[in-house]
């Protein structure tokens, strides 16, 4: 029998009616459903990593399904900077983007390679992270045979969760909190614990949904987000940034150490990253948004989208234009190419145009 799984509803920014009722609609049948707990949350990119609703998250033991108005990878590596990490969990809803099982096959393709990405070099805990774009599906019904499905199919023993001793600042407590999960993170009186109706998991499988509303005055943020399943720790995202918002941790690992320095609306280091790991989740190109790396079956270049197209720039190009803008903005001079341009970008060469720019030129007819 299924244990209990947290189902996590992220918010919209805005009050758009539709993305309300969609929000609401998948409320009111989570309700009906048995082994899940639902926790209501504001904007998850916009949560402070000290607030209510990011300790609320922090708190959730096992497996966890998080839905939100963000691409999946996106939502999945906020999660991850602050400290809630699993194994991605598989999913069978397509994504906005997404195509059949060639997706799969993409990400395997760049996961084979010999270079160490930071993923690599850190331990996960075992448990299962799900992320749905909202974006991808208006009928809350998809969602919900899909958490069905889930529910039905994942259990986390707990007794795999006492081999796991690493990947948070606060090891020991997360341990006992995965072991023996509660939430105590809430502002006022905490929810009433269901009292348990026998021994065994049934009695864990099937009492009363909850749902538990975090209300936490969320202003918009802006930031970067690594997805460290890229990222090759090269350090270039901190030679370019002039704004000090990346540092590193105490294992000299490449961190987004003061998001809110970034400047809001640029997202010029993306444009430079040679492992295209860096995400602003609300930019408006796909491919900085975190969209994932494949288009109509296709796997391409995503350092060629990571240009500018509406003004012909190359990624280089347009990362040190928006970056002077923000130096002028702030009161500085303009440095241009002279600071901090990754190497690689700047030692390619203009190449001819190929097949891949007629690829390209099919893409921005498509409005990606
Ligand atoms: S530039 Fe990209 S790959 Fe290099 S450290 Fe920064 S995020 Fe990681
Ligand atoms: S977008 Fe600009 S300010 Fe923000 S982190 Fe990147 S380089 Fe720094």
């Amino acid at each position: 029998m299924p244990k209990r799984i947290s189902v996590v509803l992220s918010q919209g920014q805005s009050h758009n009616p539709e993305k309300r009722h969609l929000e609401e609609n998948l409320v009111a049948a989570l309700l009906m459903e048995q082994g899940v707990d639902v926790t209501v949350i504001p904007h998850l990119y916009d949560l402070p990593p000290d607030g209510t609703g990011m300790l609320a998250l922090q708190n959730i033991g096992g497996d966890m399904i998080v839905l939100s108005w963000l691409y999946p990878r996106a939502a999945r590596w906020v999660l991850d900077r602050n400290h809630i990490r699993g194994h991605e969990g598989v999913t069978l809803l397509k994504g906005l983007g997404e195509d059949d099982e060639d997706e799969d096959e993409a990400e395997a393709a760049a996961a084979d390679d010999d270079k160490e990405r930071v993923i690599d070099t850190r331990p996960t805990p075992p448990r299962k992270i799900y992320c749905f774009d909202l974006r991808a599906y208006n009928d809350a019904n998809v969602y919900v045979e899909e958490i069905r499905r889930i529910v039905r199919e994942n259990a986390t023993p707990l007794v795999q969760l006492t081999g796991w001793l690493g990947g948070s600042p606060k090891n020991g407590e997360s341990l006992q909190r995965f072991i023996e999960p509660k939430n105590d993170a809430y502002v006022g009186a905490p929810p009433k614990p269901a009292e348990p109706e026998g021994n065994g998991e049934d009695s864990q499988a099937h009492h009363a949904p909850q749902v538990v509303r975090i209300e936490e005055n969320a202003g918009r943020r802006w930031y970067p987000v690594i997805d460290y399943s890229r990222c090759t720790n090269c350090m270039e995202c901190i030679d370019f940034c002039l704004f000090g918002v990346y540092g590193v941790d105490g294992v000299e690992t490449i961190l987004v150490e003061q998001p809110d320095n970034c400047r809001k609306g640029c997202p010029a280091c993306s444009r430079v990253c040679p492992e295209n790991a860096i995400i602003f989740p609300q930019h408006k190109t796909p491919a900085i948004a975190g969209a994932p790396a494949e288009v109509g079956g296709m796997k391409i270049d995503l350092s060629v989208l990571f240009g500018a197209p509406e003004t012909k720039e190359s990624a280089v190009d347009a990362a040190v234009r928006e970056r002077d803008e923000q130096l002028l903005l702030a009161g500085r001079s303009a440095v241009g190419a002279a600071v901090g341009i990754a190497r690689r970008q700047a030692s390619r060469a203009p190449e001819p145009r190929d097949e891949l720019d007629d690829l390209l030129d099919k893409l921005d007819a498509l409005d990606l």
